[in-house]
Parts: C-alpha cells; sequence; structure tokens
C-alpha cells in the first residue's frame, strides 16, 4: 500500500496516468473521471480516461469528453495505455469485473492503483484507497481528494467544478437522496462558486432526451409497469424487440426505473431488460430495504442499499418469474413502513 506522502511524491512529477470507471458509465462515473482528469492535467501529468464501453448521450457536453477512450471501439490503444501506465485511477468502482475485460489488464498492470469509491465490499486491487459508503458519489470523494488529501483545491477551476457538480448531482438524485447530507450541500456550493453552472448542468443532462427516448418512457409506464400491490413493489420487463421499436440508444433506459419507484406506497422497484447477451436487472428501494442484497443472492451483482443491479443468462420471462418469487421472502419488510 501507499501512504498519502508516497501518493504526493508520485504525483508530484508528470507520469503516465489512466483513469478508468465502471461498465456503461453514469453521470458520477463520467463526472469524477473528467473531473478528476481536469486536475491531473493542470499538473502536468499524461492523463487518459479509458471507459469499459460507451455512455449516454447526456453526458458528452463535459469538458474534455473528446480525449475519452472507449474500450470495446479502440482496444489495442486503450491496452497499450494501461499497459504502460504509471498510475491508474479506478473510479466509481471497486471490483474488477465491474469493467468487464478491460479489469483483467489493469491487474496485470505495474501500475500504482488508486481507488476512489463509494460501494460496498472493495476488491483488494488497489495500492491506495479513498473509499467512503456514506459519500453520495466518486465525484464527491474526488474533490475531497483533491481539496483534502492533495491540498490543491485552487485547481478546480470551471472545467472540473463542472464535472464533480454533475456526479454528485446525477449519484444524489438532484440532491433529494439521504446520503445529500448538509456537507454534500456545501460541496455543490463551493463548486458553484468555482463556475458549475448548475442551472445549465440540470437542464443539459435532464431535459436532453430524445423523442424516442421519451416515447420509450410513456410505453413502458403505460403498457409494461406491472404493480404489485401485496409486495409494496412495481416492475417493468422490456423485450430486446420494444427496444429496438423505439430505437433505444445507450442511456435510454436510464431513470425509467424510477419511476415505478415513485408511485405511493412501492418500496422495491425493478427494470429487467433483455440485452443482446444477457438480461440486465435495475432494482431501487426506499428505506432500509436492501435492493442490493437480492440483487448480490440472485442476480450476480450488487450495488448500494437503494440502487443496486445484477443480470442472468436466463431468458426474460424466467428471470421476471425468478424475482417475483423471491417477493415472497421479503414480504414483511415489503410491507412494514
Ligand atoms: P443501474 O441500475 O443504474 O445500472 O445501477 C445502479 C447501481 O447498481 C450502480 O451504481 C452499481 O453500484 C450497481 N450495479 C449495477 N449493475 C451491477 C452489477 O452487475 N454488479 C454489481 N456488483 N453492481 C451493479
Ligand atoms: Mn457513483
Amino acid at each position: 500500500m501507499l501512504t498519502l506522502p508516497e501518493l504526493k511524491t508520485l504525483l508530484a512529477s508528470p507520469q503516465h496516468i489512466v483513469i478508468t470507471t465502471h461498465h456503461k458509465p453514469d453521470g458520477d462515473a463520467m463526472g469524477s473521471s473528467l473531473g478528476l482528469y481536469g486536475y491531473l492535467i493542470q499538473k502536468g501529468h499524461h492523463v487518459k480516461v479509458i471507459t469499459p464501453t460507451d455512455y449516454p448521450a447526456f453526458l458528452h457536453w463535459m469538458p474534455n469528453n473528446g480525449d475519452v477512450i472507449i474500450f470495446t471501439e479502440q482496444h489495442e490503444e486503450a491496452a497499450r495505455l494501461v499497459a504502460e501506465a504509471s498510475v491508474i485511477f479506478c473510479l466509481d468502482f471497486n471490483t474488477l469485473s465491474r469493467i468487464n475485460e478491460l479489469g483483467e489488464l489493469v491487474r496485470a498492470a505495474s501500475a500504482k492503483k488508486i481507488m476512489i469509491d463509494h460501494h460496498l465490499e472493495p476488491e483488494d486491487f488497489d495500492d491506495y484507497r479513498c473509499w467512503d459508503i456514506n459519500a453520495c458519489a466518486a465525484a464527491q470523494l474526488v474533490y475531497e481528494f483533491i481539496v483534502n488529501q492533495l491540498q490543491d483545491g485552487e485547481l478546480i477551476n470551471k472545467d472540473v467544478a463542472s464535472c464533480l457538480y454533475t456526479g454528485i448531482m446525477t449519484d444524489s438524485g438532484s440532491f433529494r437522496f439521504s446520503s445529500a447530507t448538509a456537507e454534500v450541500y456545501r460541496i455543490a456550493a463551493n463548486l458553484i462558486d468555482l463556475g458549475a453552472d448548475q442551472a445549465k448542468i440540470h437542464e443539459l443532462v435532464y431535459d436532453n432526451s430524445s423523442e424516442n427516448r421519451l416515447r420509450f418512457l410513456g410505453y413502458c409506464l403505460s403498457n409494461k409497469l406491472e404493480v404489485l400491490r401485496d409486495y409494496n413493489t412495481a416492475i417493468i420487463s422490456v423485450t430486446k424487440e420494444e427496444l429496438a421499436q423505439y430505437n433505444s440508444i445507450t442511456g435510454d433506459t436510464e431513470g425509467v426505473v424510477n419511476y415505478a419507484l415513485s408511485i405511493n406506497g412501492i418500496r422495491l422497484a425493478a427494470l429487467i431488460v433483455e440485452r443482446t447477451d444477457k438480461v440486465k436487472l435495475s432494482v431501487r428501494s426506499t428505506g432500509v430495504f436492501p435492493a442490493n442484497e437480492i440483487c448480490k443472492k440472485y442476480f450476480n451483482g450488487g450495488g448500494h442499499r437503494n440502487a443496486a443491479g445484477g443480470a442472468s443468462e436466463k431468458p426474460l420471462n424466467d428471470v421476471v418469474s425468478e424475482f417475483k418469487s423471491i417477493l415472497e421472502d421479503y414480504k414483511e419488510q415489503l410491507l412494514a413502513g
């Protein structure tokens, strides 16, 4: 393991740095990565952000997005950068399986690995760790890393502030989850002072849907939503054909599950989507109900207590039936409070 003084010494001279983040990056994955990128380039490092897969168009406006390398599209270039890196930052994930095939390249790399993350149960692959499950976003931890640990707060310029604000805003549900503490609001206020245009960022992320995406959402809500009142649970399942019918692209299913959770009395919601290779689940819960436990136990996944995900190799209908059959075991918890 590296100590903080050792890490500071390492970062005091120009390094070849790779920043990577989880499969299907979301606002926090890209916000924390591009925020850290914007900081590190000011220190004279050679930096690349490598994502395992592509990510939604509503995140493409972020500063320095043009410098991102997508592993599935530029495999060789990404593999070379990982092998040649002296430092690899792993943001918003803590098990190498979350970055697909890139994970084994990162594991094999000789670089020092820095994990900045807020998920449960980290795997032991890193040399230095900023890890706090109470942080509302990896972007919050990047902010604290730059300001408190590296004492470089003055390098948080408008670009860095905008990215970090985006990560905090998206992962805290626009500052409404319980993870959005008073300290998170103070950090957000600092980021606004440093140049983050909060109204503009909100608009760029949330008011940027294609017509198809909104019609797809409407279709899910009117035709596909199943409300299981006996279990305070709502499920939306979507087939490959339905995705194709609405020309669905990366990001179009993002947020759909939250509408199911917003029904009064609903404590658990799942979006179950048939992708080309497997069936993916996005599970959300309210209060103390452990969505991550269900994902871990039955669907080879995990996540946070109230926002988790998993996958299955079984056919869509079987996955939906399996999900419903699990509810009986949780009935008491689902009906409590
Ligand atoms: P989403 O439903 O938005 O894809 O994911 C919500 C959260 O669940 C993510 O932030 C991540 O923590 C977790 N998650 C989603 N899919 C997986 C998965 O396949 N494995 C694990 N371990 N966590 C996941
Ligand atoms: Mn996150």
